[in-house]
């Protein structure tokens, strides 16, 4: 079973200046947790949720935008016991973790350090994880080194779409996800280079046919249409499962992929770090070249 958590949904300039809703990303958990584009407020956000930023063995960041990677830093110092313990894998973008044109190292070189493996996610890049692997792929947007992933877990495909504009071709790659995540940073009839626009997510849908297609990452005018409204036109035109995401909302992935209620805070579920587990070496293929780990 996997559990995915959205514990920020908005994004672009925008939204993510004025929290209508947060920017916090996509919260993982399998047999191991990954955070994935920890924008502005994630560490508060996932605090009050109850989920322990301690806790977390991977966090990935698609491209060096603040929406994506506001609170990198700090959940880095959270991951490593406050910088105390290289552990941890960081995956990040060429802007994120080697710096490129005007995008430096988006990641401090301090925390560049901190993690016990840091790498440079480029397309074709998979990365193997004790049974769950991660694919990279490729994205159209203005940071140019922006990546999209594929989580394989053992529980089916989990698909995240970065920043990007629309390309059959980049639909046909995430093909087979149980799970889809798309960001829906513009509305209908709203389409601007390096997004994506309702009626671009609705042609996504209908090539890679996923179980479930996620709605998030919205811009203002999204919020403004409202997200449900965009995501009932994509299903009326599709005839897909396709939701628009909440703040806090979870999805499970097991025998079937079905969207649970907020996630809310139990306090039992904040543990001490003591059920952390030790990660076994990180493995990589892209085609034979060596990696892109971080030498400080
Ligand atoms: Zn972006």
């Amino acid at each position: 079973m996997t559990l995915v958590t959205f514990i920020g949904t908005s994004g672009g300039r925008f939204a993510t200046i004025t929290q209508v809703r947060g920017t916090g990303g996509v919260y993982i958990e399998d047999h191991i947790r990954i955070h994935v584009d920890p924008g502005p407020g994630a560490l508060v956000t996932m605090v009050k949720m109850g989920l322990d930023p301690r806790l977390t063995d991977v966090i990935v960041v698609s491209h060096g935008h603040p929406d994506h990677y506001g609170d990198a830093d700090v959940l880095v110092e959270a991951m490593t016991e406050g910088g105390t313990r290289h552990r941890g894998i960081l995956i990040g973008s060429r802007s994120v973790t080697e710096g490129m044109g005007n995008y430096w190292p988006i990641i401090s070189r301090y925390h560049l350090s901190k993690p016990a493996q840091v790498k440079t996610a480029r397309v074709g890049d998979k990365y193997f994880l004790d049974g769950l692997n991660v694919e990279v792929h490729p994205s159209k947007h203005t940071d140019e080194s922006t990546v999209g992933f594929r989580f394989n877990t053992l529980s089916g495909t989990i698909s995240y779409v970065s920043d990007t504009e629309y390309s059959e071709e980049l639909a046909v790659r995430h093909k087979g996800a149980r799970l889809l995540i798309l960001p829906a940073t513009r509305p209908l009839q709203g389409r601007i280079a390096g997004h994506m626009c309702t009626e671009d997510i609705a042609e996504f849908v209908k090539v890679a046919k996923p179980e479930l297609a996620v709605m998030t990452h919205f811009g203002l005018k999204v919020l403004k249409s409202g997200p449900e409204r965009e995501a009932q036109w994509v299903r009326e035109k599709t005839g897909m499962n396709v939701v628009a995401a909440e703040d806090g909302m979870q999805v499970r992935i097991d025998g079937k992929v079905e969207v649970l209620g907020e996630r809310k805070k139990a306090s039992a579920d904040f543990r001490p770090g003591s059920e952390r587990i030790a990660l076994p070496p990180l493995l990589e293929d892209r085609e034979g070249k060596p990696g892109g780990t971080y030498q400080p």
